[in-house]
Formats: C-alpha cells, sequence, structure tokens
C-alpha cells in the first residue's frame, strides 16, 4: 500500500514539477535596478527590493503567433527604441511577464513569480503577468489547451499565494483606476488594450472560482 502511493505521489510531482517550463528572461542586477527606477517614476514609490504581493492576476495575449517570436520581445533588460507608445526620454525598464502559456498550452515561467514584471500600467506592484501567444492581427485564435493551461495556472498560483484576490483580463485594466490597488501617478499616461478576447477571457473564468472580476461593469473587448 505504502509503495503504490509512493508511486502515486512520485509520478504526480513528476507531472507536478514538469508542468511549468523553466524559460527565464536575462533579469541581472540592471532590470532590478530599472524595475527600481520605474517604481520610483509611476508608483512614486522608494523600494529595497523589487518584490511584490501578488492580489491580481492578469491574463493578455502577445499579439503574435510565434512563441520564440513573442518571448525575443521579452529579452532586452531595458525597452527597445520601437515602443514609442511607453517610452520615455530616458532608459527604461523593458516590458515582461512572469508567464508566457504557448499554443499548446505549455506553460513557461520567464521571471521569479514574486518581482515585479512591467506588463500592465498602474497594476505592476499587485500583480502576476500571464501571457498568451497569439491573437496576431487581432485575431481571436487563443486555443483550447491555453484556456486549459490559464486556469491550472490560476489555482497553481492561488494555493501558492493566499494574497491573489483578482482574476483580470488586460482590456480591463482600467477599471481599477479607483481602486486602492491602482499605483500610476501619470494621468496621462494610458494606452488602450484589447487582449485577451472577451470569449477567451469568459472561457477562462467559466471554469475557476473564487476569484473577484474587474471592478467594473461595461468594459468589453473592443473599447
Ligand atoms: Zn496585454
Amino acid at each position: 500500500m505504502l509503495k503504490i502511493l509512493l508511486i502515486l505521489l512520485s509520478s504526480y510531482l513528476f507531472i507536478f514539477a514538469n508542468i511549468i517550463v523553466q524559460k527565464p528572461i536575462p533579469f541581472s542586477e540592471k532590470r532590478v535596478e530599472l524595475t527600481k527606477e520605474y517604481i520610483k517614476i509611476h508608483y512614486n514609490l522608494d523600494v529595497k527590493d523589487i518584490k511584490i504581493v501578488p492580489k491580481i492576476i492578469l491574463i493578455h495575449h502577445t499579439a503574435i503567433d510565434d512563441f520564440e517570436d513573442s518571448y525575443s520581445r521579452f529579452v532586452s533588460e531595458a525597452l527597445p527604441n520601437d515602443r514609442p507608445d511607453i517610452a520615455s526620454n530616458k532608459e527604461s525598464v523593458n516590458v515582461s511577464a512572469h508567464f508566457m502559456i504557448d499554443r499548446d498550452g505549455t506553460i513557461n515561467q520567464l521571471m521569479p513569480i514574486d518581482f515585479m514584471a512591467r506588463h500592465v500600467i498602474g497594476l505592476n506592484y499587485s500583480s502576476i503577468g500571464v501571457e498568451n501567444v497569439g491573437g496576431e492581427k487581432g485575431a481571436d485564435n487563443l486555443t483550447d489547451a491555453q484556456v486549459k493551461a490559464n486556469i491550472f495556472l490560476i489555482n497553481y498560483l492561488k494555493k501558492k499565494f493566499n494574497s491573489i484576490e483578482y482574476v483580470v483580463a488586460h482590456y480591463e485594466y482600467r477599471c481599477f483606476e479607483d481602486n486602492e490597488l491602482w499605483l500610476e501617478v501619470n494621468d496621462k499616461y494610458r494606452t488602450k488594450k484589447n487582449d485577451p478576447s472577451l470569449r477567451f477571457t469568459n472561457k477562462i473564468r467559466e471554469n475557476i472560482s473564487g476569484f473577484k472580476g474587474a471592478p467594473c461593469t461595461k468594459v468589453t473587448d473592443d473599447n
């Protein structure tokens, strides 16, 4: 009996340990320092480290249908020159996300879960970012395998961080502007987001429980 239990436990651990693939992006002291500068400029906070207490899981799509192409956007530690929409006149930390889910449902972890990633205006300091590869040219093409992987990851993260309360789509981020979690100090710093699709978000929401949605009611994915 004990032997069977041990076999079951080890196979469970094997599956569990392998279900999240480690695919770290460069995260040297330079990226840490640029992240601290972002926290100072955008949130007016002086921090000793870039650790966060996650309250939100925030779901994205990459708008690129290929994993390596999507991943390559996060490799540079400083923001590249081709992001004039969010660039400032000095060197700034590049965008990133904690996880990137490939089209076959493979979950890749890109950086430490409790480090701040730059993936959403206003809410980086309280959120874990989950990118899904797809949505190129606005296509509503995220897969069922990605739906399942997101559900698994959301439940996994909730077990790891009891502090998590919300599961939110990127297109809903501005619903938090009046929420205590919102930290952006520049009222003009906003971008229009429509990722991921309403269909994809709803499919996830139908299969999770115990989470709050964004604190708004009228936002759709085409606003
Ligand atoms: Zn996004």
